[in-house]
């Protein structure tokens, strides 16, 4: 079993740590507890967070490839370790929207919670120096962050997650606003990266409202510990021992 040596680490993110694993086409996910916002102006530890995320991420992510969706994730290999393929990050983010929240409602002054028509895609520059400025398709193409074919992919796969992350949490009662999705290259195939988790996407119980998300941290709305924890019990029907 692979070991999380300090001398293995690659790379540390804001949430997460990067290990390499036995095989070099291989690589260990760790989750870690922190929690950031406004690229990481705010930050905290939330208790049991990267535990809570680990596994709902992997769940989410052989959810997706059951959709067809093809994935960087292996399987989970420790309470926040997950084993994964070693993919070269795709700098587009795509966000997949359901309903106006977030930078899109501050960006075109509509109100938080109206509902669209259909899917909006949007891009996103992955870059911590430029804050992750928006970009289009042909911007991404042009300055050489993505190849053509390489966003048609991603474009298809995110609005399939949409679909089956959609119908999933609709089934316990809790809408999915929106949510952010990272891809990779692998032995010349586009695949699904990095994690799903509450951090990256948005959440509003149905019947409420309330929010489910990492919103709870970023705008002060109560305990994200507590908050993610019921997310956790909803989706695997038993409490976080
Ligand atoms: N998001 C993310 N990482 C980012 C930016 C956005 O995970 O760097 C997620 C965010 O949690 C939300 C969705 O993408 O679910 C859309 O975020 P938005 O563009 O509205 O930006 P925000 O309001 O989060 O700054």
């Amino acid at each position: 079993m692979t070991d999380l040596r300090p001398d293995r680490l690659l790379y540390e993110g804001k949430a997460k740590q990067v290990y390499a694993a036995d095989s070099a086409d291989e690589i260990v996910i760790h989750y870690k507890d922190d929690a950031t916002a406004f690229n990481g102006v705010k930050k905290a530890q939330i208790a049991d967070k990267g535990v809570i995320n680990c596994k709902l991420s992997a769940f989410f992510m052989e959810k997706m490839a059951a959709a067809g969706v093809p994935t960087a994730f292996l399987k989970q290999v420790g309470p926040r370790d997950q084993l994964c393929r070693k993919v070269e990050i795709i700098p587009v983010e795509l966000v997949v929207r359901n309903v106006v929240a977030g930078s899109l409602a501050k960006r075109l002054g509509r109100p938080e919670g109206e509902k669209l028509a259909r899917p909006l895609l949007e891009h996103f520059y992955k870059s911590d120096e430029l804050n992750d400025p928006q970009i289009n398709e042909d911007g991404a193409i042009l300055m050489g962050y993505a190849k053509a074919w390489e966003l048609a992919a991603m474009r298809e796969y995110a609005l399939t997650v949409n679909d089956a992350l959609r119908a999933f949490w609709d089934s316990l009662g809790v809408e999915l606003v929106d949510f952010k999705l990272e891809f990779g290259r692998y032995h010349g195939q586009v695949v699904l990266a990095d994690e799903i988790t509450p951090d990256g996407s948005r959440l509003w119980e149905r019947a409420t409202g309330r929010k489910l998300d990492k919103d709870v941290f970023r705008r002060d709305l109560g305990d994200l510990s507590e908050t993610y924890r019921e997310l956790y019990s909803r989706v695997f029907g038993e409490a976080l021992r």
